[in-house]
Parts: C-alpha cells; structure tokens; sequence
C-alpha cells in the first residue's frame, strides 16, 4: 500500500532524519533516510528536494536563528517571524491524545494539528507559562505578598501552604540587612516556591536585588509586563547556565524556539521610521540598561554595545561570549519581539499555546480554568485550550490573535502591523470575496510593500501556503 503524504508529514521526516543525522549530511543521503522510515510513501526525489531546498532558506532567514550572530541583515529584511519545533516542547506536547505538533509549511512553521476527530467543548491541552510576567493588577499583589510570586495566584492569608520568600533565612537573622518591609513575597506552596528559586535563583527577591526593584517600578510606571518576561526569560537562562553549561544551552534552545523578530521591526511597522528612531529606540535602550543591571551584569548606560561585565559577587561562573551576547542590544530587541509575538494576555509567555496559528475564525479558544475544573484550582500562570466547534482528524487547530469583532481590513491591518503576516485564513478569503462580488475595493493593511521574490508575508493563518496565496490574491484580483 503506498500513501502520498503532505508536506507537513514530509518535513516532519526531514526534520527527524536531520536530527539522527551528522551536520552536514546531503538531502540525497537524507532523502535515502526519509524513504527507508517511511517505505510505503509515494515520495520523489524531485518534490523532496524542492521541500528541504525551501526549509533550508527558511531556517537559514529565520530571524528565530538570528540572535546569536545578531546579524543585521537577518533582522531588517526578514519580516516574517518563524518559529522551530522545539523537542522538549513535542515530547510534552505527547502527553495529549487529541493533538499533535507538525510543521505546517515552511512559511507558517510549526503548528498543532487534531490527531482524530473531535467534538465541540473538547480540552486539547493544558499548558504552563515557560516564564510568567503578570500585568500590573497581579504584579502589585505579588509585591504585596498577595498573590504568589511565581505563578500569580492569589495567596490567601490564611493559607496553610503558603510559604514566604525562600532567600532570606529567616527574618532578622540574614547577614543583609533584610527587612520584612523589603521583601514580602509569598508563594502559594512550596511547589511553587522551588521551582522559582530553581529558575530564578535570587534574582527576583526585590530585598536582595535593587536593580529589580527598579525594573519593577519601571514596568509599573510604563503600565508594561513585557520588560518583566524579557528579564525573566534571560534571568532562568543564565540560573541554568550556573547551574552547568549545558543546561544553559538548553534553555537557551528553548528560546530560541519561540517565533521571533527584532522589536525594530515591529516598532517601525507600526510607528514609523522616524518615530522608531526619536522615540522607541531611546526607550528601549532605558529598558535594556535596566534589564541588564537587574540580571547583576554591569553596563555602560545608553551604549548598546557597551561591554558587559558580571557582577562577580552573584555570579561565580565564567560566561563564553557567546552567552554573554544574549545581553547585547540586538539580542534584548530580540526578545522583547519574542515576548511580544508570543505572549498570551495576562503576560505568560507559552511554548505549546505560541504553537497554535492563527484564524479569523478560530476553532479552538483559550480559557483560564479547565473544562471541568473550578475557579479556585486556576492558577493565571496556566492555560487550558479547549475546541469551540467540531474538529476533523488532521485539521489545524487554531487561536484568533486580534478581536473577531474587528472588520475585515481592521483584522487584517492588525495582525499585519502586530504579528507580521498577511491573514489568508477563510473568513479573510471568503469576506474579500464577498466584497469583490459587491464590487467593493479591499485595501490592503498601510504600508503594505510588495513581497520580495513574490514571496508573501504569511506566517500564520490558514492553511495557504505563499503560492496557494499569490493563486487567492490573483482570483480576487487583488496586487
Ligand atoms: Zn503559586
Ligand atoms: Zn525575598
Ligand atoms: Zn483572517
């Protein structure tokens, strides 16, 4: 019996056979590996090495790759955020009968898709924020010893398991002048209390660490999380990178894997050159300085590629270059673009959720609580992504990323100046036929350029790929 199988399916094998493979290894020795695993395929060389051409191009323009060499070639040009399958992400993903992570297309990257049909109100999946900033209501509390400093949850006073901030031995007794005034931070049992000091070490105790005092208050001041889940995102990569080197790369990977771009682009989509320049920029460069000093690293303030020192007294290991680089200005804009393309609303940032693309007519939405769970059990550091409609085997399951009640261009101008791509999802397709019909012109989101090489800008939304797209946009007639 032989089956044809998508491309989707193709690159998943690529990718596998890649993984098993020395650097390096030729797509006909690939090809030859594709085919000995998957011996019933009807699969020519020819279409094989058009798909491995195309995800070569992909990763090598991926901005997700971009960080570490910070080219600027990679950062400007690129404008279309491409997210990697991370291994842990899948192998956690394997836990949910009713998925499965693929990729989708080289352009849209990776998705989820449902493994078997699937009723309305299903739970798909329950997922853990990878770091979790909150938003200026639960941050307030979290200083107050109100709600729990790793994963938001309100902390009740009389809480039997709730625990107080692990870095001071006990009040009064530590060597720094620690007082209760400076540190009221609570946690709402000791799960949560070690896993925070396990990813965070010190660093978010404000009664030891000023300089987070200060980000704090910034972030306050600027009514913005995203400086916090940028901090948090460094701070639980160089506590692993203590921790040994490997386990700094690999959180290090994990982070990578997020869909990225450079905030520089983003800002200027959505502002302007100039404003990005006078304004953005400067700002940006404040919360850099500040986010540096709050990971106890010394930086020249306003030099985006002033040297970086550690703070020897916090930490004793010798970071290569290479990790220090993740402080650079580049990197920084980096991963505030990460955190900004990636985060849910409460400020959580999700490796198996930010899997999810996305539709104007999603059939899948996020909740708080689990479908059969109470309030009270619901920690806002945890998602539950339950289906609004009946699903196909195989069908992608899909998140909207702007309000559905928008119009047609306002949907469509949005998540161009937001997230980058041009949404081709069937409710955009079917509603700009509908005006066509009508004979109503649809304008394009401002300051639409041409795509480079006919390439589109589609990164998400249904399941047309940059052809399919150019096929949709020629049929309704539209440049
Ligand atoms: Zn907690
Ligand atoms: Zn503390
Ligand atoms: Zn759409």
């Amino acid at each position: 019996m032989t089956d044809k199988p998508d491309d989707g399916a193709i690159l998943d094998a690529l990718e596998h056979a890649r993984s098993l493979s020395a650097p390096g290894t030729g797509v006909t020795k690939l090809y030859e590996r594709v085919k000995a695993n998957h011996p019933q395929w009807q699969l020519s060389d020819k279409r094989f090495r058009k798909l491995a051409a195309k995800s070569n191009r992909e990763a090598e323009e991926s901005p997700a790759n971009g960080h570490a060499s910070s080219s600027k070639r990679t950062i400007d040009t690129s404008a279309v955020p491409v997210s990697k399958i991370d291994p842990k992400v899948v192998a956690s993903s394997s836990v949910f009968d009713a998925i499965k992570i693929r990729q989708i297309d080289p352009i849209k990257g990776k998705g989820i898709v449902a493994a078997r049909d699937l009723p309305d109100e299903t739970q798909l999946l329950h997922d853990t924020a990878y770091v979790f900033a909150a938003g200026a209501a639960i941050a307030q509390k979290v200083q107050r010893g109100q709600a729990c400093a790793f994963c938001g949850k309100l902390v009740d006073a009389l809480a039997r398991l709730a625990v107080s901030c692990q870095e001071h031995p006990t009040y009064g007794k530590s060597s720094k002048a620690v007082t209760f005034e400076a540190c009221k931070l609570r946690y709402c049992d000791r799960v949560c209390s070690s896993k925070s000091r396990h990813e965070f070490g010190q660093l978010i105790c404000p009664a030891l660490n000023d300089n987070y005092r200060t980000l704090l208050a910034y972030s306050d001041s600027r009514q913005t999380s995203v400086p916090l889940a940028v901090f948090k995102l460094l701070a639980k990569t160089f506590v692993a990178y203590q921790r040994s080197e490997q386990e700094g790369r690999d959180e290090a990977k994990r982070v990578e894997a997020f869909a990225g771009i450079s905030q520089r682009v983003l800002c200027e989509r959505q502002s302007g050159r100039k404003a990005t320049e006078d304004h953005l920029i400067p700002m940006l460069k404040e919360s850099h300085v500040l986010t540096v000093r709050a990971l106890h690293f010394s930086v020249e303030s306003q030099a985006s590629e002033a040297e970086i020192k550690p703070d020897e007294i916090h930490w004793k290991t010798k970071f290569p270059a290479s990790v220090l680089q993740l402080l650079s200005f580049d990197s920084f804009l980096l991963y505030t673009g990460k955190v900004n393309l990636n985060r849910e609303d409460d400020g959580g940032v999700y490796a198996l959720h930010s899997s999810l693309n996305h539709s104007c007519h999603p059939n899948a939405s996020v909740r708080r609580v689990a479908l059969r769970g109470s309030t009270n059990d619901a920690k806002p550091s945890k998602v539950y992504i339950i289906t609004r409609r009946p699903i196909k085997a195989g069908e992608e399951i899909t998140l909207t990323y702007c309000s559905p009640h928008l119009s047609l261009e306002q949907r469509r101008e949005y998540l161009y100046n937001h997230y980058l791509f041009e949404c081709w999802c069937e409710r955009c397709v079917a509603e700009m036929e509908d005006r066509r019909e009508n004979g109503i012109k649809v304008a394009q989101p401002t300051g639409f350029e041409p795509p480079i090489n006919g390439e589109t800008h589609q990164a998400s939304g249904d399941h047309a790929d940059g052809d399919l797209a150019d096929e949709i946009k020629a049929a309704l007639q539209i440049a």
